[in-house]
């Protein structure tokens, strides 16, 4: 990401996501927020069920919300927890959601807001299944 304050904008979005957050069995908040190509911000926070299973994530929040308000190709996600001593990073069911829709960048934030961890969707999950696979050349036999 090029844009500082695009990137102190998201951040603020997903520290704010993160104080939404439903997680009276973890007490672990997280907070997310997923820039689009078109140009919006869609935030997240994990909600937990009693049915533990059922619980989504914060990445998962925002994606599922900007696809729902058409939009399926990003730019940047921020990642924030309350966690101060590392970066908390997606977890496998959302890194494979996420290379889903592509490339993008992640930024993983501490609470500090300063300290920050970048990578990309595809470098978080190396050798990832992803729609192109769906098209490889298959056999019966
Ligand atoms: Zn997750």
């Amino acid at each position: 990401m090029e844009n500082n304050k695009e990137l102190e904008q998201l951040i603020d979005a997903a520290c704010d996501a993160k104080t939404k957050a439903y997680c009276p069995y973890s007490n672990f908040r997280v907070g997310a927020a997923l820039l689009g190509e078109d140009g919006k911000i869609y935030t997240g926070c994990n909600v937990e069920n009693g049915s533990y299973g059922l619980t989504i994530c914060a990445e998962r929040t925002a994606y599922t919300k900007a696809v729902s308000e058409g939009c399926k190709k990003f730019k940047t996600l921020v990642v924030t927890t309350d966690v101060t001593d590392r970066f908390i990073t997606p977890c496998g069911a959302c890194r494979q959601f996420g290379v889903e829709f592509g490339n993008f960048d992640v930024y993983c934030v501490k609470p500090n807001k300063t300290d920050k961890f970048q990578t990309t969707s595809l470098n978080l999950l190396p050798g990832s299944f992803t729609p192109n696979d769906l098209e490889a050349p298959k056999t019966n036999q």
